[in-house]
C-alpha cells in the first residue's frame, strides 16, 4: 500500500530528472517550445504600423518588430517563427488553447482578461481615439456621437467605453476587425471608427485625403504580451526581454520606423510592471 502511494510521487521525480537532464523546461512552456527553435505567435494582419501582413507575404509593423526581438531573445530566429492572425475576439481563445505560444496584438492589458491570459510588458501607450471621413464637420469627438453609427470590434476595449460614459444614443456596429470599420466608413455605411489612437493613426497615414482623426485620445490603453496562465518563468522571460528592447535602443528605432511618420505623438517606453 505504502509502494503504490509512493509509485506516482516516485514517477514525477523521474521525469522532473528526466527533463533536467534533456535540457530543462518542460515542452508546453516559452521556454521548453523556444528549444527546437520554433515559436508561433499571433499577431494582426490588417493593422498599418503596427502589424500587417503585406501583399508579399512580409509582416511588418511595430507589433512584429517586438514579437521578432522576443523570439530572438528566447533563442528563435525569424526563420522559426510561424505568425498566426490574432483578431480581438480570438486571442484569449488562443493563448489558452495553445493556438499560439504568445500573442503581440495592440492587446490591452486589463483585470477581465487576466482572469483566463497573462500579459508581460506592457511595451507601448496609446489612448482611445476616433475616426472619421476626412470631409465630416459635425463629429469633433466622442460626445458629439448620439445617432451616429459608430463601428469597432468585438472583444476590444473600445466599443462599449463611448456608449457607456459619452454617447447613450450612439448606434454601436462592430465587425471582425479594424479594417473592415474603415472600409465600412470610405463607403458610408458608418460615420466613425473608434479604436486605440495607435491603430486608427495607420489607416489615416495610407489614407490621409480620405480620414482624419478627431478630438483627444479619452483611455489609457497599455500593450502586454499575452501568454499562458501556467507560465510564469514564460512572463519573466518575455518582460526582461521588452526591458532589453528598450535599454538597447532597439525599441525606439522599431517605433519611429513603424509609426514615425503616422502623425501620433510617439510615447516614451511604458514602465514594465508584470514580471
Ligand atoms: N487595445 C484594445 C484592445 O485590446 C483595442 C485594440 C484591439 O482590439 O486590438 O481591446
Amino acid at each position: 500500500m505504502l509502494f503504490r502511494r509512493l509509485l506516482p510521487a516516485t514517477a514525477a521525480v523521474a521525469a522532473l530528472a528526466f527533463t533536467a537532464a534533456c535540457g530543462g523546461a518542460p515542452d508546453d512552456t516559452l521556454e521548453g517550445k523556444a528549444r527546437d527553435g520554433r515559436l508561433t505567435i499571433g499577431i494582426r494582419f490588417d493593422q498599418p504600423g503596427m502589424a500587417q501582413r503585406r501583399l508579399d507575404g512580409k509582416y511588418v509593423g511595430f507589433d512584429v518588430d517586438v514579437a521578432k526581438y522576443v523570439a530572438g531573445q528566447l533563442g528563435v530566429p525569424e526563420s522559426g517563427i510561424t505568425w498566426r492572425e490574432a483578431r480581438s475576439a480570438d486571442r484569449e481563445r488562443l493563448i489558452a488553447e495553445g493556438g499560439v505560444d504568445f500573442v503581440v496584438a495592440t492587446y490591452s492589458i486589463t483585470e477581465q482578461r487576466k482572469e483566463r491570459v497573462a500579459f508581460a510588458g506592457p511595451y507601448f501607450q496609446t489612448g482611445q481615439g476616433l475616426l472619421v471621413r476626412f470631409t465630416d464637420t459635425e463629429i469633433t469627438g466622442p460626445a458629439a456621437l448620439n445617432g451616429k453609427r459608430l463601428c469597432s470590434v468585438a472583444n476590444s476595449t473600445s466599443a462599449r467605453k463611448v456608449e457607456s460614459e459619452f454617447a447613450k444614443e450612439v448606434q454601436l456596429v462592430e465587425y471582425g476587425q479594424y479594417s473592415d470599420c474603415v472600409t465600412g466608413l470610405l463607403a458610408g455605411n458608418v460615420d466613425a471608427v473608434t479604436t486605440d489612437e495607435a491603430i486608427l493613426a495607420g489607416y489615416v497615414a495610407e489614407n490621409p485625403e480620405l480620414l482624419k482623426l478627431v478630438g483627444e485620445p479619452f483611455t489609457t490603453e497599455r500593450y502586454g504580451v499575452g501568454l499562458s496562465k501556467s507560465d510564469p518563468k514564460g512572463r519573466s522571460d518575455v518582460s526582461a526581454a521588452i526591458e532589453r528592447m528598450v535599454a538597447t535602443g532597439e525599441w525606439r528605432s522599431a517605433l519611429e520606423r513603424n509609426i514615425g511618420n503616422s502623425g501620433v505623438r510617439l510615447p516614451d517606453p511604458p514602465e514594465v510592471t508584470e514580471k
